[in-house]
């Protein structure tokens, strides 16, 4: 892939740090990136349990995913507003 530059109104060479993964073993789903947003990049899903949980009610049962990675525009927000620091942001060269 070529390089990308992009640049902020001002002119400033900004550099994109895209999500890539979000660590289900870490996230609560709170909802909290989904929020801030604004490019349908993520989604709740319901949590991958492994064998019989006794937790496996309606709560807490969700985590967030990265269903839409193509229409990230690395903005960073979800991962700034994430307490549980689950998610992991790339740049591309
Ligand atoms: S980096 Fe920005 S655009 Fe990408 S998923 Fe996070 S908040 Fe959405
Ligand atoms: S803000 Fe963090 S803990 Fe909350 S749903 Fe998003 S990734 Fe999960």
């Amino acid at each position: 892939m070529s390089e990308h530059r992009y640049y902020t109104r001002g002119e400033i060479q900004w550099i994109p740090r895209y999500i890539e993964t979000i660590d289900p073993e870490k996230c609560i789903g709170c909802g909290r990136c989904y929020k801030v947003c604004g490019r349908n990049v993520l989604e709740l899903i319901e949590k991958p349990f492994e064998g019989d949980d006794e937790f496996g009610d309606d709560m807490g049962n969700k985590i967030m995913s990265v269903a839409h990675p193509e229409n990230c525009i690395g903005c960073e927000a979800c991962g700034r507003i994430c307490a549980k620091k689950t998610q992991t942001h790339i740049t591309l060269k």
